[in-house]
């Protein structure tokens, strides 16, 4: 888990299935342990908004 300062492109948060808009600061996620590697893992990187991420760890 990686956080960022934000990018130019906008990304979908799989937390609230809404746009992460181009350059907020948010998270990026992956699985390290991925059943197809590590590449693979990267291919499938996730981009959280900072809060979603948060409630999703909370709710664990
Ligand atoms: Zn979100």
């Amino acid at each position: 888990m990686q956080r960022v300062r934000g990018s130019d492109k906008s990304y979908a948060c799989p937390g609230c299935r809404q746009v992460i808009v181009p350059g907020l600061a948010h998270l990026v996620a992956w699985q390290v342990d991925g059943l197809l590697g590590p590449t693979a893992a990267l291919e499938d990187r996730r981009h959280w908004h900072l809060a979603c991420w948060e409630a999703r760890a909370r709710r664990r």
